[in-house]
């Protein structure tokens, strides 16, 4: 059995001993629930166990999922890749992206992010281990990036994304995640204003994460279990 209650406590129970090894409080990582695949009952079911935000890859199931949920109060995180097609609707419907490691989609956004909604948060994401395959702007190509994407009007840029590889050894996890906190480091001095967020950690490495500094894990096999095969 899964239930999302029980697992919800065990995870803000792993953040709380991490953060404790860091000299972090608790409260200073958020939990993005990461909810791809799952339906929207077992949103509902999360939302009940006292857990807000959700994060989702994929624009249209994402879409389906908030019209069913429109009476609930979530706050919306758009982590997957983005199709410059399919920026309006982010722009519309979500709070936070996580994904930006272009600018002509950063530049949609901010075109089209409604004047009636807040700025939407942008977290760039990073591609930290140099994988070809892989979304997210290569380290050199950083702060060129955020200074293009810091000056969009209806945006507001908080911080940097990272899905490092996956590691099994704790020590070269907090390695790669150390990279990305040091990143944040140089362009909060290069752009002079502060990028509180560090948008890294998942149900695998999320120890390793806070005690480099992340302030919000992104996190799915661990809250609601297994996803379907078609998705990794
Ligand atoms: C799926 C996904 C996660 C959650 O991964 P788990 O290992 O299931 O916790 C986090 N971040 C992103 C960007 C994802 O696509």
């Amino acid at each position: 059995m899964h239930n999302f209650h029980d697992k919800l406590i065990e995870v803000r129970d792993r953040v709380q001993r991490a953060a404790e090894r860091a000299n972090r409080g608790a409260e200073t990582v958020k939990i993005l629930a990461v909810s791809k695949t799952q339906p929207a009952s077992r949103i509902a079911e999360a939302v009940s166990a006292g857990q807000c935000c959700f994060g989702e890859n994929y624009l249209q199931e994402a879409l389906d999922k908030q019209s069913q949920l429109s009476d609930l109060n979530i706050e919306w995180h758009f982590i997957g890749p983005i199709q410059s097609n399919k920026t309006r609707a982010i722009a519309e419907s979500f709070a936070w992206v996580h994904s930006i490691d272009r600018l002509k989609i950063a530049q949609r956004l901010s075109e089209q992010r409604p004047v009636t909604m807040p700025p939407l948060q942008i977290c760039i994401q990073i591609n930290i281990d140099d994988e070809a395959s892989k979304s997210g702007v290569r380290p050199l190509e950083l702060p060129a990036l955020a200074k293009a994407v810091a000056n969009l009007p209806r945006l507001q840029l908080t911080g940097l994304m990272a899905i490092p590889l996956p590691r099994a050894d704790y020590g070269e996890q907090l390695a790669a995640f150390q990279r990305v906190a040091d990143l944040q480091q140089s362009l909060q001095q290069s752009l002079d204003c502060a990028l509180p967020t560090l948008s890294m950690g998942m149900s695998g490495d999320l120890e390793a994460a806070i005690a480099a500094g992340s302030t919000l894990v992104r996190i799915g096999t661990d809250l609601f279990g297994p996803r379907v095969a078609s998705d990794s």
